[in-house]
């Protein structure tokens, strides 16, 4: 064993309060590294996003519905994990340390002789300053902040909280977990003498779609909350800094901000749609609808390499399919010098990028992203012309079809192949049947059928974003009716019908 093969077994990881954004970088090494997770129920599903697809996943249910798996039982099983040689996230909301019973899983894997790092996260008390534009803290007038929980071990003891202490702290008072006892620490609190007008902010599910701040005073909280029925989680901000909470922060302003989009598709072709959802301020979970995988055999995309110079047309259809061949030219040692005597035609502004990033330029891109607008623009001058069309296993014929018929003389080689998801993803799953997800954009007519068979009939409780007629004509032919159909047929007219009909 190398020195450097001597790390920890079990990270205990801060999630943050939600937004996957805030996530630390060590956080997301743990995660790629991670054989398995263990995640609250508080952890936002999308910063799963960063664990390798064959890492297991195991999501604890909210202890008061009765959690699937206990405390210790949660401990025994990292243990357990961790001498079978698995790495092991046990993810946490906000900070593992911050009312997250961190040092109890420490003391434990201590105990048990298993090596452990711990990974601080943004606290969800804190967050409320940069996400609600609420400062917890101020230059020469709050110079301190404590972070209180509203229910602590035992729950049923009487409290060992000195609200004596705690009415008289010159600062800012932060309560967690304070929703179901709102009553009580409020009531307490005001018999200690802190002052009924006193700000109070209650800010729920910060960072997330549902980020929603009410002012209130320490007087009118315990009402407001019964009232307004506010629900966990939630934080509330007690003290001057409170009443600084402005109706929209930069947060709430973005111009998706509370609209929740599930991104299928593949990593590599859903990151940028996934980014530009991201910053405009959607709450993005994406996950793999389909999985791209080397073909079976390389031979015939081998020999197409080795004789580009016997064509006067390469023909790329996906952004995929120009990652897949350069790749394998780069793996037997060619360069793109082979593509000096051939043009260059892509389906859209997608494919061409893709061609930009290894330094090549489309000669040809149709008007319109589809196979046929490209057959129509190749067709002119294709009798008697070699095309050599690069295609997914499951790729449509249109294009080699209309080239034959003019003259072309057309060879087709299998680039990648596209192979289904077999199981649904539980947490898309579960907000798909609770409703809870707004917009599902649709990039091809493969990731429709996919999601009509992972997600079946719940699809019917979404929006549904086309990128162009084919993917369109697929999701009519399972029932679905999309809402947009983007013009031109990219992922950046996509996301503007998206925001248009928001
Ligand atoms: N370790 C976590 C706290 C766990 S206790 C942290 O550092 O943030 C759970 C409580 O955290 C909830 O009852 C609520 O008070 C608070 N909380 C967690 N995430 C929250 C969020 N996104 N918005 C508001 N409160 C949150």
């Amino acid at each position: 064993m190398t020195r450097v093969d001597v790390r920890p077994s079990v990270y205990l990881v801060g999630a943050g309060p939600g937004d996957p954004g805030l996530l630390t970088l060590r956080a997301v090494q743990c995660l790629q590294r991670a054989d398995v997770v263990l995640y609250d129920y508080l952890v936002n599903p999308a910063t799963l996003e960063h664990a390798a697809p064959d890492a297991e996943l195991i999501r604890l249910g909210r202890p008061s519905t009765g959690r699937d798996l206990s405390p210790d039982e949660i401990t025994a099983r990292m243990i357990e994990e961790a001498l079978r040689g698995r790495v092991v996230v046990r993810l946490k909301g906000g900070d593992p340390s911050v009312f997250g019973r961190g040092s109890d899983e420490t003391s434990a894997l201590r105990a048990a002789g298993v090596a452990f790092e711990v990974v601080p996260g943004v606290t969800a008390g804190l967050a409320v300053a940069g996400y609600c534009e609420i400062p917890v803290t101020e230059a020469g007038e709050t110079s301190a902040v404590a972070l209180v929980t509203a229910r602590e071990r035992g729950d049923k003891q009487a409290s060992s909280l000195d609200y004596h202490a705690l009415a008289d702290f010159p600062g800012t008072l932060v309560f967690y977990m304070g929703v179901t006892r709102v009553a009580e620490w409020s009531g307490a609190l005001l018999a200690h003498g802190k002052a009924p007008h006193t700000p109070v902010a209650v800010v729920r599910w910060c960072t997330r779609a549902a980020q929603e701040v009410v002012r209130c005073t320490l007087e009118t909280v315990a009402d407001v909350v019964s009232e307004r029925e506010l629900h966990p989680p939630a934080v509330f901000v007690v003290g001057d800094v409170a009443a600084r909470a402005p109706d929209q922060s930069w947060f709430t302003r973005r111009p998706l901000f509370g609209t929740r989009v599930f991104v299928p598709g593949t990593p590599a072709t859903s990151r940028k749609l996934r980014d530009t959802l991201a910053e405009l301020g959607a709450e993005v979970l994406a996950r793999p609808a389909i999985r791209l995988l080397e073909p079976d055999d390389w031979t015939a995309v081998d020999a197409a390499l080795h004789r580009l110079d016997l064509y006067d047309w390469v023909v790329f259809s996906s952004a995929n399919g120009v990652d897949h061949v350069l790749g394998r030219l780069f793996h037997l040692g060619g360069d793109v010098r082979r593509f000096g005597g051939v043009r260059l035609a892509a389906m859209g502004s997608g494919t061409a990028s893709a061609l930009s990033r290894f330094h090549l330029n489309a000669d040809l891109v149709p008007d319109e992203f589809v196979a046929e607008s490209l057959a129509r623009k190749l067709a002119e001058g294709a009798a008697g012309g070699r095309f050599l069309l690069v295609r997914a296993s499951r790729g449509r014929n249109v294009l080699a079809e209309a080239l034959a018929a003019v003259g072309g003389t057309v060879d087709q080689v299998v680039a990648y192949r596209s192979v289904d998801i077999e199981d649904p993803d539980p947490d898309v799953e579960a907000a798909l049947s609770e409703g809870t997800i707004d917009w599902i954009p649709v990039t091809s007519a493969a990731i429709a059928r996919s999601l009509g068979r992972l997600y079946g009939a719940t699809l019917v409780r979404t929006r549904l974003a086309s990128i162009g007629p084919v993917t369109s004509a697929a999701l009519r032919e399972l029932g679905y009716e999309p809402a947009v159909e983007a013009a031109p047929h990219t992922t950046a007219a996509l996301v503007d019908a998206i925001l248009d009909s928001e």
